[in-house]
């Protein structure tokens, strides 16, 4: 059974992809609630900042240090070194990761830094990006700086 808030990243990386764009998806929980969605904006908006996580956290607007420090952050893909950075500053204690095998942030030195990295390793999100990548690699590439 899939966790109903990694069920909720995964629909918004669905929806990133239904609208042209990289198929990876957030959403910010706290005290079991969901207060801020997100996905990636890179096609969307030309965006070169606004991945997945970071939407998600624009679109939670602005929070307490005390909401960060209660918060949960969820994404389809495994956060890449922007956003692992910004779930440091703000303190973020939990991250859950649909998968990593796609692509692996710098899990070890977040968990180095006291951070709960969950990996749930979620089929549908591996083969989001397979599927994805396969299709447009370029595009991909671009949203990794490669
Ligand atoms: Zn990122």
């Amino acid at each position: 059974m899939t966790d109903p808030f990694m069920l909720a990243a995964i629909a918004q990386a669905k929806k990133s992809l239904a609208e042209g764009g990289i198929p990876i998806g957030s959403v910010l929980v706290i005290d079991g609630k969901i207060v801020g969605r997100g996905h990636n904006q890179r096609v969307q908006k030309g965006s070169c900042v606004l991945h997945a996580e970071m939407d998600c956290l624009e679109n939670a607007g602005r929070l307490t240090a005390k909401d960060y420090q209660n918060a949960v952050l969820y994404s389809t893909l495994s956060p890449c070194d922007m956003c692992s950075g910004t779930v440091l500053l703000y303190g973020i204690p939990k991250v859950v990761v649909g998968e990593n095998r796609t692509f692996q942030g710098p899990e070890d030195y977040v968990k180095s830094r006291g951070v709960q990295l969950i990996v749930q390793d979620n089929i549908e999100c591996v083969q989001l990006m397979q599927d994805f990548i396969a299709a447009k690699p370029e595009l991909w590439n671009e949203d990794i700086g490669e």
